[in-house]
């Protein structure tokens, strides 16, 4: 839940004061940029304001994100197979569901023995109702067996490591590297950082793994990381799939994608919306061979 409340969206919160205030932060922020390139002054301006709108909300993320699910007083190794389930249960699964699901399994003891030691009906009896739970439970199956047979019972610590695991891609690779390792090596794009990515207008890309690439070359390395949980919490509070509140967004006077300027922009991005969501809900599978989970 928000810690300040976001004013509830309203004809009047487009209205001077608000918009002048606004109109001044989009200026100080673009001559802020040194570079004089146009990209780079539009995505550091939405990342200030972002981070702006961030500091005054609390987001599932923040407080149920897979970054807060292992047990921190766990032993290393142990810490680690701990982010990475949680992380393999995330994908399709509310924070709030995964959070609770990651509960159950600690208070079995969550370690690549106790999972091992699990016949998978049992496992998904856990699990469930986590987001293709049957075919999760199984994949974490594997992945303790594998562990325990090839990496002495710890996790990889490289991202093709990571993606040899069944189930794990990408997005859920990065985060892995930088949870549990504390490296970044790659951006973690999910729905939520594709989605408000392109809303932007920072890229133009249609696949997860198009945005990736676009984010790695537009922003500089310390943004990697943090981009993520910015960007999901963000999406999950206020540039959401459908029905983004645009009216209460400090992005909405440059933002293409705002709803807040015109009927006909509402009428516009309602369609696209449908679209989008069409599209992340393809997307929002790790892809390997086939669609995990
Ligand atoms: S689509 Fe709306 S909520 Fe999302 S960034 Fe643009 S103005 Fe903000």
């Amino acid at each position: 839940m928000p810690k300040r409340l976001i004013a509830t969206s309203s004809s009047s919160e487009c209205t001077s004061s608000s918009s002048s205030s606004e109109s001044k932060i989009v200026k100080a922020e673009n001559s802020g940029n040194s570079s004089g390139n146009s990209e780079n002054a539009t995505w550091r301006r939405d990342v200030a304001l972002i981070r702006k709108m961030r500091a005054d909300m609390v987001a599932p993320v923040d407080t149920m994100g897979c970054h807060k699910l292992a047990d921190p007083l766990a032993e290393p190794k142990i810490h680690r197979f701990q982010v990475l389930v949680a992380l393999m249960l995330s994908s399709q699964t509310r924070d709030e569901v995964n959070a609770a699901a990651m509960k159950r399994l600690k208070d079995h003891g969550l370690s690549i023995q106790t999972i091992r030691a699990f016949p998978v009906p049992d496992l998904e009896k856990i699990l469930c109702p986590v987001g293709f739970y049957k075919r999760k439970a199984v994949y974490i199956q594997q992945t303790a067996k594998i562990l325990e047979d090839s990496y002495s019972g710890d996790i990889p610590d490289t991202l093709d490591g990571l993606c040899s695991l069944p189930g794990v891609g990408p997005k859920m690779a990065n985060l892995v590297m930088q949870i549990a390792w504390g490296k970044c090596e790659g951006i973690a794009v999910d729905t939520h950082v594709h989605r408000i990515s392109n809303r932007l207008g920072w890229i133009k890309t249609t696949t997860p793994e198009k945005t990736q690439k676009a984010l790695e070359s537009l922003l500089p390395r310390s943004e990697w990381q943090p981009i993520n949980h910015l960007l999901v919490g963000f999406g999950q509070m206020l540039c959401q799939p459908v029905r983004p509140k645009c009216a209460t967004c400090l992005c909405r006077l440059t933002c293409p994608s705002s709803t807040a300027k015109t009927g006909e922009k509402v009428e516009k991005l309602t369609k696209k919306s449908r679209k989008t969501v069409k599209i992340e809900k393809e997307d929002a599978f790790e892809v390997k061979e086939e669609p995990d989970f």
